[in-house]
């Protein structure tokens, strides 16, 4: 098994460069951002609850996101691996991670986080809000918000993994083929 999380802040291509990986590895994509959105489409009591953070740019609370990530992993058992996108956010999230795997006598094998600069990452999300459909990637200030939240919540996820030796970081600056070997060349020494 390949247990990889995708790691990186909002608008550094990880969505761009699963959707590569998994055709390459034969990976299952889970996004949580896109579980949301998608209970958010089908107006889900879940999705409903969610909304109201995803809108200001915060974090949906824990529990519901833990809950959320575990029972699509338990629909999905029978995988060569995982691509994690957008999860862990959170420490705790990623010690349930770790739990939820140790279960299934399996670990994550590595988080990569694509490397981009704060002003980058502004113009990309405003430039993706024009076609995307998303709210929270047409308003300045709630984009600013996810960075921030990314940066006093997020950033600590690497931290973690980095102490158990299982963290790297690579140029997310690039052209999606080029950024997508640097990413390869690390999944092929797993
Ligand atoms: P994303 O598609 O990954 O950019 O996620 C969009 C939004 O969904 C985020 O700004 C959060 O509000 C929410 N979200 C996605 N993943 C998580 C997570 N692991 N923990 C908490 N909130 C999340």
């Amino acid at each position: 098994m390949i247990n990889l999380i995708l790691f990186g802040p909002p608008g550094s291509g990880k969505g761009t460069q699963a959707a590569k990986l998994v055709e390459k590895y034969g990976l299952l994509h889970i996004s949580t951002g896109d579980l949301f959105r998608y209970e958010i489409g089908n107006k889900t009591p879940l999705g409903l609850e969610a909304k109201s953070y995803i809108d200001k740019g915060a974090l949906v609370p824990d529990e519901v996101t833990i809950g959320m990530l575990r029972n699509k992993v338990e629909a999905n058992p029978d995988v060569q691996g995982y691509i994690f996108d957008g999860f862990p956010r959170t420490t705790p999230q990623s010690e349930a991670l770790d739990k939820l795997l140790a279960e299934k006598e399996d670990t994550v094998s590595r988080l990569v986080m694509l490397s981009v600069p704060d002003e980058e990452i502004v113009k990309r999300l405003l430039l993706r809000g024009e076609t995307s459909g998303r709210a929270d990637d047409k308003n300045e200030s709630v984009i600013r918000n996810r960075i921030q939240v990314y940066k006093d919540n997020t950033t600590p996820v690497y931290d973690y993994y980095d102490a158990k030796s299982k963290a790297t970081s690579i140029d997310g600056i690039g052209g999606i083929e080029e950024i997508f070997e640097r990413l390869a060349t690390v999944i092929d020494t797993l």
